[in-house]
């Protein structure tokens, strides 16, 4: 079998949104090519390809997709384009480039021109993923700041975490007991405006020097309870390769340290850096972990997915933080399309983060029930693979705190109670102006990713309510609540996904209008065209099931 069955519907819509989605796959284009991508003809020879792997998109070229670069790199060529060294020496950082690039608002060129703004630099390849027309585009407000920016809020601090007053030395934060941050630069290949270190980050004069470095691995070595190390920054992945590598073996010779990892945004800013020379570098430093950090479906272009297969292929298990974010991903829609897309690159969704109480940021909060309702729309609706934790680090340093059963104390207004894992309790409070997501106008909402026969979760996806309400007490003299099984229900119980189903939400499917066909009884099977009676009421033990002595779908396989 050569031929990717890679249905024509499934390509488009994976391709949801983002400048990425309009260059890297044009189904049609792809089918006319012929054959396969490579061109080659389906034959016992040819090998295995899937098209529809993130890091095999090709695009209507027939070459590895692409994505959208801005006009006024048109020029550049394509080993220069494509050079991280070339992305990071020509990164943008004033008002006048972004202006050449995108059609500022009032409010951006006021960000712009503060004279004390949080550090702004971008790489021509991800500020060339912005719609220039859309101010509200989803990665636009991760990296271009506002007036916002200037606003004030109650809770608010400098060092929200009270990191500088866990640090034994200067740059290593050590909280828990097992493991420690360390902070070995403060450059990243391009700046958050709502990042939670933005005290020190971006600030060259504060940067780390080999004397930091001797000075933490020192605490390490004297300090046998730390097995894992966290290297962030600022970002690991911006180091000089050389020097990056003597902290890693500096980090492997001491024998107490288990696991290290890296937290880094430079695969979603700059995905040209991971190269195969950085790949086999990494490699000899097993076993070695990787966190990225993206907030939103349209950070994974193909660079990316090339880039993190590449990672994969070194042995490196990646996982995901992203920050929730308002105006950027506070919407549950959004939220299914990004896990969705992170586990088809093999990215592993670990930490959904609540916005920490860090200047500058104010704007980018929401309400605790936002992060809630997106987990509640996630849990059971899809992989369990695909579903992060939420968490949320505790001002003033307690660590991160699961929002979850045990942990969170007490919600009511703007308060959240919460304790951590050494019961040291702490208050998060929420923002008192949260400018909610903007349903009419978010394509996600628009065309969501349809769900038959979830009675339950449809009022949450409307936004009618926030929790999913418990049914079927009536019927708790019988084994469990059988009324709201799936078996039991027939709008649950119609066999789903014939045909194209994608964006039509909403809509009864044809089976559903229908109504549902019953299970086959033996009888009524073996006479033809004899009126079946739908059979739907099963007492406990009754569901349908293999008899005795009949072939499962299990006993089939074995014979295969
Ligand atoms: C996030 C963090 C860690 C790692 O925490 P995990 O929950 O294990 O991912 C370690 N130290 C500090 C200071 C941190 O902020
Ligand atoms: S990549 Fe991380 S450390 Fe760097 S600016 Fe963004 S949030 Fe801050």
């Amino acid at each position: 079998m050569v031929q990717p069955k890679d249905g024509g519907h499934d390509l488009a819509t994976r391709q949801v949104g983002g400048p990425a989605a309009r260059h890297d796959a044009d189904p049609a284009a792809r089918h006319d090519r012929g054959p396969n991508a490579h061109g080659l003809a389906p034959n016992e020879d040819t090998p295995f390809v899937n098209l529809r792997d993130p890091a095999r998109a090709v695009g209507p070229d027939g070459r590895p997709a692409v994505s959208h670069r801005a006009p006024l790199w048109a020029d550049v060529p394509d080993e220069r384009w494509n050079d991280w060294r070339w992305q990071l020496s020509n990164r943008v950082n004033t008002l006048e480039e972004v202006g050449q690039v995108l059609n500022l608002t009032e409010d951006e060129r006021a960000g712009l021109s503060s004279p004390d703004k949080f550090r702004v630099d971008i790489t021509p390849y991800f500020l060339s993923l912005i719609d220039p027309d859309d101010p509200n585009d989803p990665i636009r407000r991760q990296v271009i700041p506002t007036d916002c920016e200037h606003e004030a809020f109650t809770a608010m601090m400098e060092d929200s975490l009270a990191e500088d007053r866990h640090s034994p030395v200067p740059g290593l934060v050590h909280r828990y007991p097992d493991r420690v941050l360390m902070l070995v630069t403060t450059q990243c290949a391009s700046y958050c405006r709502y990042c939670t270190r933005s005290r020190i980050v971006g600030d060259a004069t504060q940067n780390f020097n080999r004397h930091d470095f001797e000075a933490q691995l020192d605490y390490l070595r004297r300090t046998p309870q730390v097995r894992d190390v966290l290297l962030s920054g600022g970002d690991a992945l911006t180091l000089a390769p050389k020097v990056l590598e003597s902290l890693l073996r500096g980090l492997r010779e001491i024998p107490h340290i288990e696991i290290v990892r890296i937290g880094s945004r430079v695969p979603v800013f700059l995905p040209q850096r991971i190269d195969d020379e950085l790949c086999e570098m990494l490699q000899k430093y097993h076993p070695l972990w990787m966190n990225l950090h993206f907030n939103h479906p349209n950070e994974l272009t193909p660079e990316v997915a090339r880039a993190c297969d590449k990672l994969s292929r070194a042995g490196i298990p990646i996982g995901n933080q992203s920050v929730l974010l308002a105006g950027v991903n506070d919407c549950l829609h959004i939220q299914r399309a990004l896990v969705h897309k992170l586990v088809e690159n093999r990215i592993r969704p670990y930490y959904l983060y609540q916005c920490d109480l860090v200047e500058g940021s104010g704007h980018f909060r929401t309400p605790v029930g936002k992060g809630i309702e997106i987990m509640e729309g996630l849990r059971g609706h899809t992989s369990g693979y695909a579903v992060p934790t939420y968490m949320i680090d505790a001002p003033g340093g307690g660590g991160k705190i699961p929002v979850m059963p045990n942990y969170l104390i007490s919600y009511s207004d703007h308060k959240v109670v919460l304790r951590n894992y050494e019961g040291y309790i702490t208050t998060y409070e929420e923002p008192e102006h949260y400018q909610a997501h903007d349903k009419a106008n978010c394509k996600y909402c628009q065309s969501p990713r349809a769900e038959a026969g979830q009675g339950g979760i449809s009022g949450l996806l409307s936004g009618e309510r926030l929790w999913i309400e418990p049914s079927g007490f009536e019927q708790t003299h019988r084994r469990g609540n059988e009324s709201a099984h799936r078996l039991q229900d027939p709008s649950k119980w119609v066999p789903y996904g014939v045909g194209p189903i994608e964006g039509k939400a909403g809509q009864p499917l044809p089976g559903l209008e229908a109504g549902p066909t019953p299970p086959e009884t033996s009888d009524a099977a073996s006479t033809p065209g004899a009126p079946r009676e739908p059979k739907f009421e099963y007492a406990p033990g009754e569901e349908p099931r293999p008899r005795e002595g009949e072939a499962t779908g299990w006993s089939h396989g074995e014979l295969l």
